[in-house]
């Protein structure tokens, strides 16, 4: 065996500026020692100020800790300050981020009141005009976020990039005497829009703690190059998102993959899951999956997990499937009460195993757990806390009463009375 001890964990956090993100008393930080924080964006027309201020809530219920809405229209701009209001009359407090493309220097000047409301305007250089035009519009939108005392993300998308800026760069490119190959210059453009983008923030007179960058792109690959480039060149705090992820499974395992590489090299201060709805589908699974992703990669802890076996040949019935899938909604469901009234209780692990192969071993290392009866046991479930086999389920009602175990234990361990 090896001399030197294994190693474990992600490896040290990049130093990046602190940006404070605030609506009334609440402020959130991205980047510096602030955890990685999670956020969202709604997907209802902004116009429509009732279904946005519901889905806002629903995102930051689930845990989304800042929520972004499009600010497309005049109309858009419009809605923003009765979304705040009716999202502070629903006592929710989760910062605002205006999203703006194309008009957004004209939306912040006419509609003051939007430019107020909001937490945090996202400018899409790409987006912002063409020529000279470009600069002065840019420049509108800085000056309104020091006006309003305002951070800006600047998200670079490589589906909008400036174009006059990936033309020089290509230019430079070719007089190179060994030219870079078009993905290398496609990295190259990324980055350089960024860093460009928040000097010039910068030179206008918005303050570095002010600025977070983002280089979305919608391969995995490319996205861990550009961000890896990116935290090296500059200490800005970065927002990490594998933009158009796509649908179902190959969305959530694209934006892993490429997410975890970078927590774990300690680059990124804020994700966004972007998730492409199943018809109807729910819009809280992209924080869902934001928050298991670093919760499992040990970075946060948002609610207790539920560890189950996957099942096999050895499992008699579907009661293990429906207890695991139970206890996890339930679990999920407290916690925005439990958050204030059982602090802690988000460390808490839970097993849920389909047999007593590996039931009883698992069930001793979390705080609860229950092995289900598999083919050839007998009809019972013994059931572990800390440990300790303190009882043994039969019949109908398992799942009830392991749930009302479970509810004791958070009562008695994580109760502040
Ligand atoms: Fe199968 Fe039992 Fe292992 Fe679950 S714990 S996978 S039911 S052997």
């Amino acid at each position: 065996s090896s001399n030197t001890p294994i190693a474990s964990g992600p490896l040290p956090r990049r130093k990046s500026r602190a940006v404070a993100v605030s609506h009334g008393a609440r402020t959130v930080w991205v980047g510096g020692d602030a955890p990685v924080l999670v956020q969202s964006m709604t997907n209802t027309d902004t116009a429509d100020a009732i279904a946005t201020a519901i889905q806002v809530k629903e995102l930051a219920r689930a845990g989304s800790e800042v929520v972004r809405i499009t600010v497309n229209t005049p109309e858009a701009a419009a809605a923003v300050p009765a979304i705040r209001e009716q999202l502070d009359k629903m006592g929710v407090d989760v910062p605002l981020v205006g999203d703006f493309h194309y008009n957004g220097h004209l939306l912040l000047r006419d509609f003051p009141e939007c430019a107020k409301a909001l937490s945090k305007y996202r400018i899409n250089p790409g987006n912002v005009g063409q020529g000279a035009k470009r600069d002065s519009q840019f420049a509108q939108m800085i000056e309104a976020a020091i006006q309003y005392d305002k951070p800006v993300r600047i998200g670079v998308n490589w589906g909008s990039l400036d174009q006059s800026l990936l033309a020089r760069i290509m230019d430079e490119n070719a007089a190179r005497a060994q030219p870079w190959s078009a993905q290398v210059v496609m990295y190259e453009a990324l980055v350089t829009s960024a860093i460009e983008n928040a000097q010039r923030a910068e030179q206008l007179g918005l303050a570095g703690d002010k600025i977070i960058l983002s280089c979305k792109v919608s391969g995995v690959q490319d996205l861990i190059a550009v961000y890896r480039e990116l935290a090296k060149r500059c200490d800005y705090a970065l927002h990490l998102g594998l933009t158009e992820a796509g649908m179902g499974s190959k969305g959530i395992v694209a934006s892993t993959a490429a997410l975890s590489v970078l927590l774990q090299e300690g680059i990124g201060d804020t994700i966004r899951i972007s998730l492409t709805p199943e018809p109807g589908g729910d819009r809280t699974k992209e924080v869902v999956v934001a928050q298991e992703i670093l919760q499992t990669m040990g970075l946060r802890k948002f609610a207790p997990m539920v560890i189950a076996c996957p099942g096999c040949g050895r499992t008699t019935s579907t009661v293990f499937q429906e207890l695991a899938d139970n206890i996890q909604t339930f679990l999920r469901e407290q916690m925005p009460e439990w958050k204030k009234s059982y602090p802690g209780v988000e460390a808490m692990n839970v097993a849920v195993m389909g047999c007593i192969v590996n039931g009883p071993g698992e069930s001793k290392h979390a705080n609860i757990g229950i092995s289900l009866p598999g083919t050839g046991e007998s009809p019972a479930a013994p059931v572990f806390v800390d440990g300790h086999k303190v009882a043994t389920l039969r019949g109908e009602r398992i799942v009830e009463e392991f749930q009302q175990i479970v509810l004791d234990y958070v009562k008695k361990n994580y109760g502040t009375q």
